[in-house]
């Protein structure tokens, strides 16, 4: 972990459609800056898998690739933003999703003092992200992300990083939810952009090249918002 150009808290936001790499990204600035990464997905699929009131009503929705209602996913992001570990900085990896959720984000962090480093939107082609979802997978032990024709572990079905040989596929990750959820985005979450840009904090990086490049462009955005 690089925390030596670190002074304030980053609150980082990714902006972009399932497949751009966010969860990759979020997980490899987690380990370079020590920010906590917030999932909101990973956090209800955690409610689904726990049978929680939450994850009852998410669980159909999320099937079928439409938005979770914004009520039951700001109370799950602000439960998990007010845990201690929150304080070193985080990266929220798929939230927000709506203008509602933006604005109580703003809520919750003019509460607690803090504001938004950077909202960076991942620019990518929507045709190649089918076939990006549609191949993905993780270890079920650490999460390491892999992919049927990019990214395959050195030994067919063992994590490269711990070793699990327990891979798992995404109920939602199906050509026909990833084009709800491409809808989804459109509609309801890319005018995020314009909101972040109207607030002075959107930065822009392309997301179609290699995962190291993205990973230099982003490191060097958080770097310079830590300043
Ligand atoms: P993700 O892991 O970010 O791709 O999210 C998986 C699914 O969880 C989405 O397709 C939505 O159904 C739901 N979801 C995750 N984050 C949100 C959010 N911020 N607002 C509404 N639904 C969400």
């Amino acid at each position: 972990m690089d925390t030596a150009v670190m002074t304030t808290p980053a609150v980082l936001i990714l902006l972009g459609p399932p497949g751009a790499g966010k969860g990759t990204q979020a997980r490899m600035l987690e380990e370079k800056f020590g920010l906590v990464q917030l999932s909101t997905g990973d956090l209800l699929r955690a409610a689904v898998a726990a049978g929680t009131e939450a994850g009852k009503a998410a669980k159909a929705v999320m099937e079928a690739g439409d938005l979770v209602s914004d009520e039951i996913v700001i109370n799950i992001l602000r439960d998990r933003l007010a845990e201690p570990d929150c304080a070193k900085g985080v990266i929220l990896d798929g939230f927000p999703r709506t203008t509602v959720q933006a604005q109580a984000l703003d809520t919750l962090l003019a509460e607690t003092g803090q504001k938004i480093s950077a909202a960076v939107s991942l620019e990518v082609d929507d045709a190649a992200m089918v076939t990006r979802i549609s191949g993905r997978y993780t270890c079920g032990n650490c999460g390491e992300g892999y992919h049927d024709s990019f990214k395959q572990p050195a030994r067919d079905g063992v994590c490269d990083k711990c070793g699990g040989t327990e891979m798992k596929r995404r109920a939602d990750d199906n050509a026909e939810t990833v084009s709800s959820r491409l809808v989804a985005y459109h509609d309801q979450t890319a005018p995020l952009i314009a909101y972040y840009k109207d607030k002075g904090v959107l930065q822009s990086v392309d997301a179609m090249g290699e995962i190291d490049t993205i990973a230099g462009a982003l490191a060097g955005i958080v770097e310079q918002a830590m300043k």
